[in-house]
């Protein structure tokens, strides 16, 4: 199964991806969580993607792009994956139509993850106490959120237009979330 997850930063896309990627047996990537990963390990990647990612800013397209494209070309994906956190813009929407397309794949589901702002931001803020993230402060969460109004939530419609959106109810306890979505991917 070819997977995309979304929904406004902290809806629970990263917390639900882990768990549903697991129970669908389909690698979890975290386009966010990789650019983290090169962040703390000091690469050249790192160093160009903090720079956008301290702003609440998207990383640019190109770079993007490259890295999921060499990530989903990876065996392990052939049974499919689960994408968290990409695409997040139109670029890149078109980028991976042609990515899978050059396969002969598609792909299955859209899934949105739908929460109220009010609740969103302050499960940021929490974050930002559990985990420590640079991101997490409540100006860069305002930008974020912004961003992802102004560049991510027009790929909804897209989806949308294509028959591929699921949109599930992002509030609850995660366990009920979960359930949600498996069962939205008649899984
Ligand atoms: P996330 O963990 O998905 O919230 O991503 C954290 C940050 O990584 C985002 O705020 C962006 O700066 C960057 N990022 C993650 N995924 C993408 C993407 N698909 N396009 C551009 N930037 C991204």
């Amino acid at each position: 199964m070819r997977l995309v997850i979304m929904g406004p930063p902290g809806a629970g896309k990263g917390t639900q991806a882990v768990v549903v990627a697991a129970s669908l047996g389909i690698p979890h990537i975290s386009t966010g969580d990789i650019f983290r990963a090169n962040v703390s390990e000091g690469t050249d990647l790192g160093r160009e993607a903090k720079r956008y990612m301290d702003a609440g800013e998207y990383v640019p397209d190109s770079v993007t792009n490259a890295m999921v494209r060499d990530r989903i070309s990876n065996d392990d994906c052939r049974p499919g994956f689960l994408l968290d956190g990409y695409p997040r813009t139109l670029e890149q929407v078109n980028e991976l139509d042609m990515m899978l397309q050059s396969d002969g794949l598609q792909l299955d589901r859209a899934i949105e993850l739908t929460v109220n702002t009010d609740e969103v931001v302050e499960r940021l803020l929490k974050r930002a106490q559990d985990q420590g993230r640079a991101d997490d402060t409540a100006e860069v969460i305002r930008r974020r959120l912004e961003v992802y109004a102004d560049q991510t939530a027009p790929l909804i419609a897209v989806y949308a237009e294509r028959g591929l959106l699921v949109q599930v109810d992002g509030m609850g306890e995660v366990d009920e979330v979960t359930g949600r979505i498996l069962a939205a991917v008649g899984a």
